[in-house]
């Protein structure tokens, strides 16, 4: 197992791609804080489904906008695993509309949750990690906060793009303790936020298809798709990278840049 022994936070693990990468990790020996905000029966569902793997993991609910409730997260893991060796920042909202139409109440509040959250959680668990001399921290991006961002997407691709240059700027401040930081950014994956997105069922198939057919590998992502890549930058496997971003999205031809 590749994280026998590590103790791991996922942030909005309650489900979706969070899900994903609390069970992945847990699989390979992590033992897991499933974090959530609202969804207190569905992360008690994914604890369950971890410890049915043979897995140990408990759950947290904390809002990771706000300050007080991510320390608490970092603080409670320290007390129940012993120290924090690995944090995913993967817990996201997708809110407002285009430069016209988005509200101040969802810009501030995609960008609390999107922005401020991996910085309050960040900084808490890098001072645990700083004095061990050692962590990753797997920032959840999205290709929407790369150049070519998509319409409507005005807040998210800006708290996006912001995560991409606070993960370069950790990964430099915190390379000498020995921590990795990376981001990993994933393109159109099959969760509810996809499915809110588009608005319905009938307007999601259509939009995944127009997306799978976007992709050179000629599908969308599934939940395991990204977390296979946290796992990776979560392991010792990648010890030789950090600051960077790694796009998972079947190499979509709208977004390639080369
Ligand atoms: P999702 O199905 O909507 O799940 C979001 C998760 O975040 C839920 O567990 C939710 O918890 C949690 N959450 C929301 N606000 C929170 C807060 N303030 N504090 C703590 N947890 C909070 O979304 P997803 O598609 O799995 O997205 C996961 C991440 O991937 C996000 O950062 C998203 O931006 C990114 N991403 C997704 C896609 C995609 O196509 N799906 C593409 C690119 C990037 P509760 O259920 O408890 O509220």
């Amino acid at each position: 197992m590749k994280l026998e022994g590590k103790a791991a936070i996922v942030t909005g693990a309650s489900r979706g791609i969070g899900r994903a990468v609390a069970r992945t990790l847990a699989r390979e020996g992590a033992r897991t804080m499933v974090n959530y905000v609202q969804g207190g029966q569905d992360a008690e569902r994914v604890v369950g489904e971890i410890e049915k793997d043979g897995g140990r993991a408990l759950s947290f609910k904390a809002d990771v906008s706000s300050r007080k409730e991510a320390t608490a997260l970092v603080e409670r893991t320290v007390a129940e695993f012993g120290t924090v060796d690995i944090l995913v920042n993967n817990a996201g909202v997708l809110l407002g509309g285009g430069v016209l139409d988005t509200t101040e109440a969802d810009w501030d509040r995609c960008l609390a949750v999107n922005l401020k959250g991996p910085y309050n959680t960040m900084q808490a668990a890098a001072k645990v990690m700083v004095k061990q001399r050692s962590g990753k921290i797997i920032n959840v991006s999205s290709i929407s906060g790369l150049l070519g961002a998509p319409e409507g997407e005005l807040a998210y691709s800006a708290s996006k793009a912001g995560l991409n240059a606070m993960t370069a700027v950790a990964a430099l401040d915190l390379g000498a303790y020995g921590i990795n930081v990376n981001c990993v950014a994933p393109g159109w994956t099959v969760t509810e936020m996809v499915v809110r997105r588009a608005g319905g069922r009938e307007a999601f198939e259509k939009l995944t298809a127009t997306k799978a057919r976007q992709a050179i590998m000629g599908r969308v992502g599934d939940p395991q798709d990204i977390a296979n890549a946290v796992l990776f930058l979560a392991s010792q496997d990648s010890s030789f990278i950090t600051g960077q971003v790694i796009v998972v999205d079947g190499g979509r031809k709208d977004f390639l840049h080369m």
